[in-house]
């Protein structure tokens, strides 16, 4: 079975990086796109248990697949509460675009 660890750190960096690119503006096929995206992993997850969560969760807090910066909120917001369960720290989404898109200042 794969390292529940390791893929979720792997689908995490895919997860927020595609969010902090995503456009500002995106077309509906764009959001459709993502949309589907997103839904599909509760089907194809490889950590059943993890993905039986996940499919909870965005039926709980629908993705906001308005803007850029909704869906980089969004999925903060989801990863801390994945965080909260696992007794993880939480993120300060505050940070989120220099965590995964434009790096630290200076
Ligand atoms: P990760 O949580 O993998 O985070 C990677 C990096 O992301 C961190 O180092 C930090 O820089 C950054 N980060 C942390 N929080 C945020 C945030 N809120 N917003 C933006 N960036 C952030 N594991 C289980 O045991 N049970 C589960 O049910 C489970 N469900 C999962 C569901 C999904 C959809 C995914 C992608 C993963 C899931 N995992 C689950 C794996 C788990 O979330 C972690 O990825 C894994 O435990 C490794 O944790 P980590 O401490 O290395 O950091």
């Amino acid at each position: 079975p794969p390292d529940v660890e390791s893929l979720g750190r792997a689908t995490w960096t895919f997860l927020h990086t595609t969010a902090a690119y995503y456009p500002e503006s995106p077309t509906p096929t764009q959001r459709a796109h993502m949309l589907q995206l997103l839904h599909s992993l509760p089907q194809l997850y490889p950590c059943s248990h993890c993905a039986g969560d996940l499919g909870a969760r965005l039926q709980r807090r629908p993705p906001d697949v308005r803007s850029r910066a909704a869906l980089s909120a969004w999925l903060c917001a989801t990863h801390n509460e994945v965080n909260v369960m696992l007794g993880k720290p939480t993120f300060d989404c505050a940070r989120v675009d220099e965590r995964w898109k434009d790096g630290p200042k200076d």
